[in-house]
């Protein structure tokens, strides 16, 4: 059995043809259909880390999340399928009341490791990671987000499910981006397989010259890189796309959320994909894309995070 079969992971995840985009077909990639608890896009990261994790029979896998996380949500209960132990480290005061997220991870067996705010800024330094490490016992710890410059080619495998379902190339992808693992995923694909398809980021939080060094760094530390100099994709940071910040959500991006349900009959979730799907219903009002004919939007899934 695969461990997509292990898990039973549908794909590949449909494509969909939209009609809420008037004067436009945009294509949705419909990612939040891959699993109804594994969120979309974190399967796609996790991929090849569960393989090597299974390959390796590692016992004890580590990772960070808020107390929200999709992140943390997708692994703990992957990791709860597959026998592994699993240890969340959650920025989270121990006796705040515990979010749904939280509960669902009690549930299937994953040890909480609580943090302050000040130790989680910690969680990317190679000190501080040792010393988890060693006091947990991890075997292994994922960064936050599940990004890791050597799992891009699972986000590949979204740009192979595209091309067999729709051959004639995209114009363009938007997607939402937070640390970036996705859209540096798709990058790389595009890159390598010389495809003429630009890839266009919505930051759903501050992070201006952040966000696109987190993507450098990400495709630069990926085996055989060759993408760096290649800017094939951009990055827009627009208040009125993100609202202010992560998890901010406005009045205008409610009543987007709202009228896009209507209309085209699935969710959106408020942190990443209504900010995204909303951007491009902007850009397209205002003819600032028109020069790209075949749009991609890819849900990155995410509702279990608006409970
Ligand atoms: C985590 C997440 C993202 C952000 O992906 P990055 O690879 O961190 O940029 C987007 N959408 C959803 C639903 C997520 O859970």
């Amino acid at each position: 059995m695969t461990l997509a079969q292990q898990l039973q992971i549908q794909t590949p995840s449909p494509m969909d043809a939209l009609t809420f985009f008037s004067g436009h077909t945009i294509w949705c990639k419909r990612d939040d259909m891959l699993h109804p608890i594994i969120s979309g896009n974190k399967w796609r990261k996790l991929q090849p880390l569960l393989r090597q994790a299974l390959h390796a029979n590692i016992q004890h896998i580590g990772s960070f999340g808020g107390a929200y996380s999709n992140h943390l949500h997708a692994l703990g209960y992957a990791c709860h399928k597959l026998n592994i132990k699993f240890t969340a480290i959650v920025r989270a005061h121990p006796d705040s009341a515990p979010t749904p997220m939280l509960r669902d991870l009690k549930q299937w067996g994953v040890t909480i490791q609580y943090v302050s705010r000040e130790d989680y800024k910690l969680r990317a330094l190679p000190d501080y990671t040792k010393a988890l490490v060693l006091s947990l016992r991890l075997d292994l710890l994922i960064p936050e987000g599940g990004s890791d410059g050597n799992n891009l080619s699972g986000v590949g495998t979204i740009m192979e499910e595209i091309q067999r379902q729709e051959p004639q190339p995209f114009d363009l992808i938007v997607l939402p981006v937070a640390s970036g693992g996705t859209m540096a995923g798709l990058i790389k694909y595009i890159a390598e397989h010389n495809l003429p398809t630009r890839v266009l980021g919505i930051a759903v939080l501050k992070g201006q010259g952040y966000l696109e060094r987190s993507i450098i760094d990400l495709l630069a530390t990926s085996a055989n890189n060759t993408v760096t100099e290649n800017r094939n994709w951009k990055i827009l940071h627009d208040e009125a796309f993100h609202g202010g910040g992560y998890a901010k959500v406005t009045s205008a991006h409610a009543e987007f959320r709202q009228r896009f349900f209507q209309a085209q009959g699935f969710m959106l979730d408020r942190v990443y994909n209504t900010k995204s799907f909303f951007a491009l219903n902007q850009l397209l009002n205002q003819h600032k894309y028109d020069a790209f004919k075949r749009i991609m939007l890819l849900h990155t899934g995410g509702l279990q995070g608006d409970r």
